[in-house]
């Protein structure tokens, strides 16, 4: 084995559902290999933020898509997580709100905005050494990534987590609106013409709804140590 072949980084690719656990499985695989955790989404929420902040119509796909060229939106890993930077202002926080989020899932859909997203999201992982999460990574941003899990869970079990991760489970009003939400969201993900949310043909599947946590990272991290073992192997 040498030093070389050692330091190969490989690119993870997460796609999934909303409330499937992406975001702290690509975390967890990220710390354990060393590897910078890039969250897509959170990309997609900036200009959802950008846009309702200069009263850009959500479907408008060519105005969407100005903006965005106009826009610098940077992903800042940090050990605690994603910073947010939208023109170089930290709107980590913000975007995580239920407008942003609404805002997102319809910029989402525009080709030009997709289009856009794509190639940054290529140059930041253009160097390997990336866990990238988010709906098309393994399909359309890297369709050669190394590895690819589909994470899934039952929509039942995806919306009761998101309820509990919004401290909602005594607020029925509000734990209506976050499931309706997610259904949405879903809805959209899975029915947009470009780039919808399916999984890979080649991506190893994990359905999550009758995991813990620890089991779902135990085997993502199995998957990942076989790939980076084949990898070896194969020099
Ligand atoms: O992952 P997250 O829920 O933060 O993503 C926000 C929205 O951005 C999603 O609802 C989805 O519509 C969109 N998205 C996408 N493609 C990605 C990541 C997110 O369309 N790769």
């Amino acid at each position: 084995m040498n030093v070389a072949s050692e330091k190969k980084k490989l690119v993870i690719a997460i796609d999934g559902p909303a409330g499937a656990g992406k975001s702290t499985i690509a975390s967890r695989l990220a710390n354990r290999f060393g590897y910078v955790n890039l969250e897509s989404g959170a990309m997609y929420r900036a200009l959802g933020l950008k846009a309702m902040e200069t009263g850009t119509p959500l479907d408008d796909g060519e105005r969407l898509r100005g903006l965005a060229g106009n826009s610098s939106i940077d992903l800042k890993p940090t050990p605690k997580g994603n910073r947010v930077l939208l023109d170089g202002r930290d709107v980590s926080e913000r975007i995580r709100e239920r407008d942003v989020t609404d805002a997102a899932s319809r910029v989402s859909v525009h080709p030009g905005v997709r289009e856009w997203m794509v190639a940054r999201q290529r140059e930041m992982g253009a160097q390997g050494g990336v866990v990238m999460e988010g709906r098309d990574i393994g399909t359309v941003v890297f369709p050669n990534a190394e590895v690819k899990i589909f994470l899934d869970a039952d929509p039942s079990i995806r919306a009761t987590r998101r309820v509990v991760q919004h401290n909602a489970t005594d607020d029925p009003e509000k734990a209506k609106k976050l499931v309706a939400d997610l259904q949405e969201r879903d809805r959209r993900d899975s029915t947009r013409e470009v780039a919808p949310l399916v999984a890979a043909a080649d991506a190893v599947r994990i359905d999550s709804t009758r995991m813990t946590i620890e089991e779902v990272i135990a085997r993502a991290e199995e998957i990942v140590e076989e790939k980076i073992a084949q990898t070896l192997h194969a020099k």
